[in-house]
């Protein structure tokens, strides 16, 4: 049966509804602006992720008036970062030495944020939210990009508008279809063998942290959930995990359980094939420009980050808040062509680049072993905890840079 091909015309289409681009939709609604979202995901598909939110992330959140909402459907708070050694704790970052009320990391599910980020957006009369669309193309006019076109379950549509944001994450097809390499480096390609256990058992002392513990394999890491979850994520190196799943489930569990010494008995009880464990792998990029005539590139999909350090959420929600007032500015003057576009990219490309430094600094951390790794380093950050040094290498971890404020929709005017 033929199906019907849908036109729309809007004034903003985001493509990707994950953290980047509701946020974006939810401020650029609020300076007035008509806004499209095609999420491929139909509600309550999609997929599970690392769900730490910084402080740097919380603030903004609640800036908007979304965070209170967001923890009010279940969310759990962690003290502290730890990286331990069997029981040997090496190294760690207490977020109570920064100042209330962002003093924790936050677990904060997935669904819980978007649902939560939707629902705001839904209360603006010009939000158009269109789940299950897989945008496949980009509408051209007069050499800029002006549209997509999506697929869904009734058919094709076609979205015209005057500026396209991708935020449609680290595979981004908007990028590969504007001709935009991903520029992925291979220095942070790993694969991550996750999953999620039920918490409590006589061994399993509430988390209130978020722990890594080094194996000769490679780091675990694992934090508590809303509501009674642990998440466990074990990296390894790319191709390693062949090796090591080719031992078998029986094996592998006995790894995990002896790396993982708290959590032994639930790994015990609960992992019972290779299969509860998925499989995903996990790298960083940065795409070779984040801007063309009529386009603009946020979150994973400009700059991808996998969960080392849980930098990529707050780094998301950032682009969409520093993306806000040039974005409304391009439509108010009538041009959203790359030159005006380009002033986003000039000012989050420092800040983005001088988190990725730090990830990957905290990457060979949890990496490397030998005795700097596993006597020197320990005795100097326990040496530096009560400094002025320790305080601000905190407060970068947990707001990524200089402070980054919502701009007030009347200051950016209605487009
Ligand atoms: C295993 C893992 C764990 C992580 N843990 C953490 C963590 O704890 N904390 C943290 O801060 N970061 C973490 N990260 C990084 C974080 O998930 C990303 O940086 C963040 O989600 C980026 O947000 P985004 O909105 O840019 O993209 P995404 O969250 O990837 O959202 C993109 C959206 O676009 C949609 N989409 C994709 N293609 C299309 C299409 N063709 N058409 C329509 N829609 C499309 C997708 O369905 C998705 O909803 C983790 C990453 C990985 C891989």
């Amino acid at each position: 049966m033929a199906t019907a091909h849908q036109e729309i015309d809007t004034e903003v289409c985001v493509v990707g509804g994950g953290p980047a681009g509701l946020v974006l939709a939810l401020l650029m609604l609020r300076s007035g602006a008509r806004v499209t979202v095609l999420e491929r995901a139909r509600a309550h598909e999609r997929e599970a992720r690392g769900e730490i939110l910084q402080p740097g992330a919380q603030a903004l959140l609640d800036e908007l008036g979304v965070l209170a909402g967001a923890r009010a459907r279940g969310a759990q708070e962690h003290d502290r970062f730890r990286l331990f050694e069997g029981e040997r704790m090496l190294l760690e970052a207490d977020y109570r030495l920064l100042p209330a009320p962002y003093d924790h990391l936050l677990s904060l599910p997935r669904t819980h944020l978007l649902d939560e980020l939707l629902a705001h957006c839904r209360r603006s009369p010009g939000f158009r939210y269109l789940p299950g669309r897989r945008v496949g193309g980009l509408v051209w006019r007069d050499g800029r990009i002006a549209g997509v076109t999506a697929d869904g379950p009734d058919g094709r549509c076609t979205v015209r508008a005057r500026a396209v944001v991708g935020a449609d994450g680290r595979y981004s097809r908007v990028r590969r279809l504007a001709g935009i390499g991903a520029g992925r480096t291979e220095a942070l390609h790993h694969v991550l063998l996750w999953c999620t256990l039920k918490a409590g058992g006589a061994d399993a002392p509430p988390l209130r942290e978020v722990r890594v513990f080094r194996t000769g394999d490679g780091p675990v890491v694992v934090y508590g959930s809303w509501p009674d979850r642990i998440h466990l994520g074990w990296t390894l190196p790319q191709h390693g995990h062949r090796a090591l799943t080719a031992l078998g489930a029986d094996r592998v569990r006995e790894r995990l359980a002896r790396a993982v010494p708290p959590y032994a008995t639930a790994i015990r009880e609960q992992i019972r094939a290779l299969g509860d464990l998925g499989l995903l792998d996990v790298f960083s990029a940065r795409a070779r420009r984040w801007v063309d005539d009529g386009l603009v590139l946020i979150g994973d999909a400009a700059h991808t980050h996998g969960p080392i350090a849980a930098q990529g959420i707050t780094l998301a929600i950032q682009d969409a808040v520093v993306l806000h007032p040039v974005l409304s500015g391009a439509l108010a003057a009538g041009d959203v062509g790359a030159d005006r576009l380009a002033a986003f990219e000039g000012r989050r490309g420092p800040d983005v680049a001088a988190v990725v430094r730090m990830q990957t600094r905290q990457s060979r951390a949890l990496l490397s072993g030998g005795a700097f790794a596993t006597r020197v380093r320990p005795y100097l950050a326990r040496a530096l905890r009560h400094t002025p040094l320790h305080r601000r290498m905190l407060q970068r971890i947990a707001y990524g840079g200089p402070v980054i404020r919502v701009v007030d929709a009347r200051v950016c005017g209605r487009p």
